[in-house]
C-alpha cells in the first residue's frame, strides 16, 4: 500500500483563492485593504527567507504590506517603539515579528507589546487565553496549528472521536494544537495525547494514533513501525540536513527533511504530508487568513469565511 500524499501546496493554493475573494469583497464593499507589517531583526538566512515568503504572499493577495528591517543591534526599547507605531497605524491590521529574536531581546516581552487585536501570529497571551476558552472567544489561531487543522480536515480525515497523538509540546505548535483539537467543535473533538522527551514509550503512544502529528525537530524520528496502518501522518518538522545546488537558480539551497522517515512511512500510513510542500505553505497561508480577519474585526465586519 502506498499512502496518499497530502499536498500542503495545493490546499494552501485553494485557501489563498478563498482569501483573495474575501479580500476583494472587503475592498469592493467596504473600501478596506488588509494591511500587514513584517518586522525582521537581523539577517538570519532562514528568517530572511520566511519574511520574504510572507511579503510575497501578502503582495500576491494585493494586501497593503510593509517590510520593516531592523539591525541585529536594535534594542528592546527601539523594537517596542517600532511595534507601537504599527499598533497605532490604522492601515496596519496585522503585525508579525519574525522569531527567533537576538538573545539580548526578551521574546515574550516583544510578543506582549503587540496589540492583541493585531497579533496575527496568535502568540499573544490574550489570544492564547482566548484559544483555551474556545468557541466565539477565539480571534486568531496560531498559524502553524491552524494550517495543520486545515490539512487534516481538507484531506478528508475526521477528527471527531479520533485518537490524535502530537509529538512535541512547544508554545508555537504542540501546545496550541492540542488545545484546538480537543475543543468541542467542528474539525476538533478529538482525544488528544501530547508526547515529549520525558514520555516513557513514545512508539507505543504513536502506534495508537489515527492522526499522528510530529513536531519535534528531529529528522527521521518517527519510524514506520510507530505508525498505525492507515493513519494520517502530519510531519511538521523542517530540518536542514545538508545543501544542494538548485536546478532552477544554480544557487546553494538547503536539503530539508521532516521528522518522519517518509519513504518507509509511505508503505504504512493512509496519508502523509511531504517535507517540503506539506505544513510549510499552510503556515504562511493562515497568516494571510488572520490578516484578513484582523481587518474585518477592526471594522466590525462579519466574517464570511472561517479558516
Ligand atoms: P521546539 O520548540 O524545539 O519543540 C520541540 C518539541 O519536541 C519539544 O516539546 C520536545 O520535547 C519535543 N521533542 C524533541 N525531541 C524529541 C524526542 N526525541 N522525542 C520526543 N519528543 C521530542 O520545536 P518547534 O518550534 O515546535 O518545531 C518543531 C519542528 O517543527 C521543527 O523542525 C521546526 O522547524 C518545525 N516547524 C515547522 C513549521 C512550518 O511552518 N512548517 C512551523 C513551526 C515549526 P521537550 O519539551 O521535552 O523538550
Amino acid at each position: 500500500m502506498s499512502a496518499k500524499i497530502i499536498s500542503g501546496s495545493e490546499i494552501a493554493r485553494t485557501i489563498r483563492e478563498e482569501i483573495a475573494r474575501e479580500a476583494l469583497r472587503l475592498r469592493q464593499e467596504y473600501g478596506i485593504v488588509p494591511g500587514l507589517v513584517t518586522i525582521l531583526v537581523g539577517e538570519h538566512p532562514a528568517s530572511v527567507s520566511y519574511v520574504t515568503a510572507k511579503q510575497r504572499a501578502a503582495h500576491e493577495l494585493a494586501f497593503y504590506s510593509v517590510q520593516e528591517n531592523l539591525p541585529e543591534t536594535v534594542t528592546e526599547q527601539e523594537l517596542e517603539k517600532c511595534i507601537d507605531r504599527y499598533n497605532n497605524d490604522p492601515k496596519i491590521h496585522g503585525i508579525l515579528v519574525q522569531l527567533p529574536l537576538p538573545r539580548h531581546i526578551h521574546e515574550q516581552k516583544i510578543i506582549n507589546a503587540i496589540d492583541p487585536d493585531k497579533d496575527v501570529d496568535g502568540f499573544h497571551p490574550v489570544n492564547l487565553g482566548r484559544l483555551m476558552i474556545g468557541g466565539d472567544a477565539v480571534k486568531f489561531l496560531p498559524c502553524t496549528p491552524a494550517g495543520i487543522q486545515q490539512l487534516i480536515v481538507r484531506a478528508g480525515y475526521t477528527t471527531e472521536g479520533a485518537e490524535v497523538v502530537i509529538v512535541g509540546r512547544s508554545n508555537i505548535v504542540g501546545k496550541p494544537l492540542a488545545v484546538m483539537l480537543m475543543q468541542k467543535a467542528r474539525g476538533a473533538n478529538a482525544t488528544v495525547t501530547v508526547v515529549h522527551t520525558a514520555t516513557k514509550d513514545l512508539a507505543a503512544h504513536c502506534r495508537r494514533a489515527d492522526i499522528l502529528i510530529v513536531a519535534a525537530g528531529v529528522p527521521g524520528l518517527v519510524k514506520p513501525d510507530w505508525i498505525k496502518p492507515g493513519a494520517c501522518v502530519i510531519d511538521v518538522g523542517v530540518n536542514r540536513v545538508g545543501e544542494k545546488t538548485s536546478e532552477k537558480t544554480g544557487k546553494k539551497i538547503p536539503i530539508l527533511r521532516g521528522d518522519v522517515d517518509f519513504e518507509a512511512a509511505m508503505e504504512i500510513a493512509g496519508a502523509i504530508t511531504p517535507v517540503p510542500g506539506g505544513v510549510g505553505p499552510m503556515t504562511i497561508t493562515m497568516l494571510m487568513a488572520n490578516t484578513v480577519k484582523a481587518a474585518q474585526y477592526a471594522a466590525n465586519i462579519p466574517l464570511a469565511a472561517k479558516h
